[in-house]
Order: C-alpha cells, then structure tokens, then sequence
C-alpha cells in the first residue's frame, strides 16, 4: 500500500479552486486563508519578522493539514455503484426514496446536479466485463476480460475472472498494461479507497468479501428462502457497515479507520453494491408468482434496501463533518431483464457433438474440435481448424464452419429465439473465396435456411456486420460493441444473439438476467450529486447526450482537477459543460 501522506498534496496558503458554472465561462476563484493583521508587527525589530513569517507559515501549514478540504482544490468523491440497477428507477422513483432525494436535491430542493440519463455500458452488458472496461475507462478488447467466461485459443484454457483472492482481474489488466481509475489517481497524488471491487489496482485502501462473506450471505439465502444464493437483506447492509466501519479486521481500510487515522477521507471513495443485480435474478417468491415486471422488482429492492444506506453514509458523512464537501457519483454498469423464455444450457452440445468432438472428461480443450461457452443472452462456439488441428488458425468457412451453423440452425428452439447470427472474420489469415476486411459477418440466416444450403448460399449470406443495426434498437452501438469486444486469442467463431429476454440457462428459476444487446440492459446512468456539487457548478442538469461508462475515468479526473490520460476509449461528459441550457 502507498503510505498515505499529505506532502503529496500541494499545501499552500492560497489555494485555488476550480468553478465551473453551467451557464457562464469558466472562471478561477481564489480562496485565501485569514491572514493575521501585519501592522501589529509593523514596530518589531527585524530580527522577529523572520521569525514570526516562519511561525505563520507553519500555521498556515497546520491549517492547511487539518482543513484538507480548504487545501485541496478538488471535491472528495464518493461513487456508490449500485451493480445491475436499470436506468430511471431511482429518478422516477424518488418521491419514494427520501435519502435519494435529499442526497441529490438538498434540503432546499436546490442542491446542483447533473443527471446523464443515457449512458449506455459495454458489451456484454454483464458483471465482469464492465467493470474492467468502467474502472480503466478502455474497452474490453483492451483490459483482456472480454465476458464472464472465455476459451482462450494460445492456452486452451476456459477463463473466468472469479476466484477466491479476487485478483484475477487485477492481474489480467496489469499484464496488459492497462492502468485503473485508481493508479491514475495515485499518479497525480490522489487517494482512492475500494470496498468490494474487484478491478482495484491503485486503490490504496481496498475492502474485499472474500468467501467468508459470500458464505454468509448465501447461507442466510438458504434459510430464508431454500437456496444457497446470496440474501439481500445481508449484501448491501452488510457491504455500506464494510465500507463505512470495516469487516472485523479492515477497520483501519473503512472510512472511520482513514479518518480516525488521518482526520481526512481519501479523493476517492467506492462501494460497490450488489444486491440489486442478485435480487433481479432471484426476486422474492410474491413477485416472481405474480410475475412483476423487472422494474418493479428493482423499485422494490431500492425503496427497501439501498435507499436506507443511502441514509446511513449521508449520516456517517455528516457525523465526521465530511458531508458538505462530498460529490456523489451513483451510477450502475448494467440493467437487467426479465426472462421471457428459458432454453436449456446444454443445447448447444447436444446440437454439435454427434458431428464436432467437444471436451469431455477423455478430450482436453485442445484437442476437441469446438468449444462452447456457458451462455446467457448470447452463444459462444469457438471452432479449430479441424485440417492444420491448430486452435490458433482460423477454421475453414465450408469446412469447419458451415457444417456448424447448418447443425445450430436445424433445431427449432435455438431457431425460435435467435435474433443475429454472426460469424468472425480472419482479415489477412483466411482466404476462403470472399474478402475478409472487419472482424464479423453477421449473417442472414432466415433466407439461407429457406435456401440450397450449399456453399455458395452460405457464402451470400454473410454480410457486413452493420448490416445487422436495423435488428437492435441500439443498433450503432451494439455494431461498436462487438467489435470491440474480444482480442484475436480469445474471439469465437459463431456468436448466437437471442431476441430479448430468450436467455441460455442451466436454472430453468431464474427470474432475471443481463447481458444481452437490448436497452434494458444496455442503458444506465451517471448522477454527479450531492453537496460538494455546489463549488463546482450551479444549477439541475439532465444531460440529454449519449455517455459511456468508459467516460467514468475521465469524469472523475476532471472532478479531480488531474490530467485526463492519453488514450482513453471515454472521453470527458464535463467538457464544454457550461455550454447547458
Ligand atoms: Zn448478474
């Protein structure tokens, strides 16, 4: 860990802050700390003045240490990352939700914010993937964790990023050389504390769950409700106590630790809570028997469990005199779904393995012919060139893949919830009679079924990759996501995308889910908030223009007053800001 120290923040007697008002240019505004009338020492000998100037410069120094706020021309901020929360619960709710409400309106009703109601995640919309590319502001090409789970074609090994150290993406993304938010932040003499994130490198205090944790948690699941899944009522309480006073031994890593230690709260602050995207899964028995929608299911969750911790850290805040400077970040990386239909996880095997040889306890990864993924949303097939049997060569279009696609494409149930087939492409690898120049066809498999099937239809079938934006609402952004997804090692060759709410399943119970290429899932938000937003800016914004989440990193480093970092993938929403209406 990095020893915390104040010298690395200029200490200055005149400090400057940064005002930006929504509606005026930008403009510096100097804040000087008191200094004592100099005519009372006007009479005394010469040799006192330097004596005294340094006796006021070390209470300058004093003041500045204990005033951190007065010292540091930036906010504290505090990102409440409310995991798998849809876009618009909390800002058509929050008559309902009065710690919301006080957090981003004040107790005025007047209180600054801006609103960014159309952010919109990476693909897939799912846990692991968002949050590297989130945290590192990269898409997932970049951080190397592509989806939830992976083949990867130089190693043959299926990867996921869960374990139980909780480091595996942390390793992926130093090993690519891919910075965090918070190795940013350290960089430029900020701190940064983490509670439950699992892409923290940087973080200099970092509050992980560990299996003790989750243990609980899912044992209580077990008592309450007969399953061994995470309880709600656990979670997210349970997660803010962790984040405000620390697990049994990380006191000294929560913010009454920090604060108890250095009477001052690090630059940045992050909780992670989970609970909504656990409880979208498996919502209590009364809404899945009525068959609630997805939103009111999220309502109910954030009305009864998030909107009282919400509570909690404005009281904590208050408690220690920190809450006037705080800025809130509340955002969410994914929405989540309602399962319309259920098919059956193994389906996708029972299709490929009398023709393809698969993995099994007697073939290894590199030697079976196709690998398929778990899915959700959408299917993975990774194909080997089953000529030069070498994982790494693409596999032959009429040989390997065709044959394939015909086996996916002849069982009706795959059929009646596929949306978009797409096909990866090879630029400069494969010469196989047509041009291979993007990263995928998508391909237009209702008229081929319907047609000869032969090779030259299948072929004619596959098309440029946007051809297939006219079947998403967000269309341009899902073309963008998906090129920007996977890495030459870790892409696979068929990709099947379901219509909304068809999801890949080994619980046919599950109520909920994510990941898939449609709004609900896709669109979430951004919230700058709370009252340390007033020595920023003036005025209620709702920012109408499409954001990403990889335009986090930038926002926060422009909250922050430090350099933005080349070569980012998000840009700046706080650009040009005063340009609002
Ligand atoms: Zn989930």
């Amino acid at each position: 860990m990095r020893t915390y120290s104040h010298q690395k923040h200029s200490v200055h007697p005149i400090n400057t802050l940064l005002i930006r008002p929504a509606d005026g240019p930008s403009q510096k505004m100097k804040f000087h700390i008191a200094q004592p009338d100099k005519s009372l020492f006007s009479t005394l000998p010469l040799i006192w003045i330097g004596t005294v100037l340094r006796f006021l410069f070390c209470i300058c120094l004093i003041a500045a240490i204990f005033n951190p706020e007065i010292v540091f021309g930036s906010p504290k901020i505090v990102i409440i990352e409310f995991h798998g929360l849809k876009q618009g619960i909390i800002y058509k709710n929050l008559e309902q939700l009065p710690n919301f409400k006080a957090l981003i309106y004040g107790s005025d009703g007047q209180q600054p914010f801006i609103y960014y109601p159309n952010v919109f995640t990476t693909i897939p919309a799912a846990s692991v993937p968002t949050i590297a590319a989130m945290y590192t502001g990269v898409y997932s090409q970049r951080t190397g964790v592509v989806s939830t789970i992976w083949f990867d074609r130089t190693t043959h090994k299926v990867q996921t990023m869960i374990s139980y150290s909780q480091q595996r993406i942390n390793k992926l993304l130093q090993s690519n050389n891919i910075k965090t938010l918070f190795e940013y932040a350290g960089a430029a003499g900020k701190s940064s504390m983490t509670t439950m994130l699992m892409a923290n490198n940087g973080s200099d205090w970092k509050i992980n769950s560990g299996g003790f944790f989750w243990g609980n948690a899912s044992a209580l699941g077990f008592l309450k409700h007969g399953r061994f899944f995470p309880e709600k009522a656990y979670t997210d309480p349970k997660t803010v106590s962790a984040f405000l006073k620390g697990h049994v031994f990380s006191y000294h890593k929560s913010l009454a630790g920090i604060y108890h230690r250095y009477q001052t709260l690090p630059d940045i602050m992050l909780v992670q809570l989970l609970g909504t995207d656990l409880y979208s899964h498996y919502p209590d028995a009364s809404f899945v028997e009525t068959g609630a929608k997805m939103d009111q299911i999220q309502l109910y969750y954030t009305r009864t469990v998030l909107d009282p911790q919400i509570g909690r850290i404005i009281r904590f805040l208050k408690s220690i005199g920190q809450y006037d400077q705080t800025v809130f970040i509340l955002l969410s990386q994914q929405g989540a779904l309602k399962i319309r239909k259920h098919i059956p996880d193994h389906i996708l095997t029972d299709i490929l393995s009398p023709v393809y040889t698969l993995p099994s306890e007697k073939t290894s990864n590199r030697e079976a012919d196709a690998v398929i993924m778990l899915g959700a949303c959408t299917k993975e097939v990774y194909l080997k060139n089953r000529e030069t049997k070498n994982w790494m060569d693409p596999p032959r279009l009429l040989e390997d893949v065709q044959p394939a696609v015909d086996l996916i494409l002849n069982n009706t149930s795959v059929r009646a919830s596929l949306n978009t087939l797409v096909i990866r492409q090879y630029p400069g690898e494969r010469h196989n009679g047509i041009n291979e120049n993007e990263q995928w066809w998508s391909m237009e498999w209702q008229p081929y079924i319907e047609g000869k099937r032969d090779g030259a239809s299948f072929l004619r079938s596959l098309r440029p990759l946007k051809s297939m934006a006219r079947r998403f609402e967000l269309g341009e952004l899902v073309v963008t996501g998906l090129n920007r997804q996977y890495t030459r090692e870790t892409v696979p060759d068929i990709k099947l995308i379901n219509k909304k709410g068809h999801y890949f399943e080994r619980d046919m119970s599950k109520y909920g889910h994510h990941g898939s290429f449609y709004p609900e899932d896709l669109r979430v938000f951004f919230w700058l908030a709370g009252p340390g937003m007033g020595k920023l800016y003036k005025g209620q914004h709702i920012q109408g223009a499409t954001q990403s989440t990889l335009d986090l990193v930038p926002m926060v480093c422009h909250l922050l007053d430090i350099p933005i970092p080349d070569g980012l993938d998000g840009t700046d929403p706080l650009k040009g800001y005063n340009n609002l209406n």
